[in-house]
């Protein structure tokens, strides 16, 4: 039977949760393995080739390769590339680039899905604060993925943070998923919205929120290999992700080795144990 609260939303057990951290690890440990050898001089592909070998030391797979036909392990959006830009052996991050990286795996057919922006060398202090309020924005949308809140819970506390901190442009033709046996799955996760509407958030839930904040207009394009989606009016971008289970005892991310300064330890779980009280089959 369904879940009469939340039609279409899957319910992972616990055993399925820890096949999602699990794979959450291993996206962490690829990431901040590509995030520490961005530099400049370095080429998108060295990335990818770092992030791929981090997956398979985890023994998880590699998400994205393959994924509707994208060439890579790791999507690498540099500068007015918002998102899923191709790496490639040709793209060389220069002094003062910014680079974000997006990066899935599977354990066990469970996926975790998470991404951070990084620069390469120097950059303008305002693309320094884009960087840290676009972090800032996903972790207050994690801090109200709680049990018994609304979907839209998330979404406005993203939109609340961001808008508070600056006059960014906040993408909304891309935007966070439900995650588990599918990398990509109901329901979607915008970054803007007023509260208190969508599913009620229920115990073995798992969200990917990533907010994308632009420093000029949210609209996007589409560039002609297909993938890579740029800012309309050629303005750079951050993009922060993780993956988010709710249990009982509040947002469990599954995909961050450690919760950043200013959040509180009452607000995220973040932390190697299944929470001790297991969410309940959906049956
Ligand atoms: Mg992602
Ligand atoms: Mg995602």
């Amino acid at each position: 039977m369904r879940s009469r609260r939340a039609p279409g939303v899957q319910i992972k057990t616990p055993a399925q949760l820890a096949f999602m951290w699990q794979a959450g690890q291993a996206v962490a440990a690829a990431l901040s393995a590509a995030a520490d050898a961005v530099a400049p001089g370095v080429t998108t592909a060295e990335l990818d080739a770092i992030a791929a070998e981090r997956i398979a030391a985890a023994g998880a797979a590699p998400s994205f390769l393959g994924y509707h036909g994208f060439p890579a392990t790791i999507c690498t959006s540099v500068n007015d590339e918002i998102v899923h830009g191709i790496p490639s052996a040709s793209r060389v991050l220069r002094d003062g680039d910014v680079v974000s990286i997006d990066c899935g795996a599977s354990i066990a057919g469970w996926h975790a899905d998470a991404a951070l922006t990084v620069p390469a060398g120097d950059i303008p202090a305002g693309l320094a604060t884009l960087i840290g309020d676009c972090e800032r924005a996903l972790w207050q949308g994690i801090a109200a993925a709680r049990a018994g809140a609304r979907l839209s819970d998330i979404s406005a506390a993203v939109e609340r943070s961001a808008r508070a901190a600056g006059e960014y442009g906040i993408v909304e033709d891309y935007v966070g998923h439900g995650i588990g046996s599918e990398m990509h799955m109901d329901p979607p996760v915008p970054n803007y919205g007023r509260p208190g509407r969508g599913p009620v958030l229920a115990e073995g839930m798992a969200l990917a929120i990533e907010p994308l904040l632009v420093l000029g207009s949210p609209d996007t394009r589409l560039l002609d290999d297909g993938w890579t989606v740029v800012s309309e009016d050629g303005a750079w971008s951050a993009h922060f992700e993780h993956t988010v289970a709710i249990t009982a005892q509040g947002p469990w991310v599954l995909t961050a080795p450690a919760a950043p300064a200013g959040i509180r330890a009452d607000q995220v779980i973040v932390r190697a144990a299944v929470p001790a009280r297991q969410p309940h089959p959906a049956g």
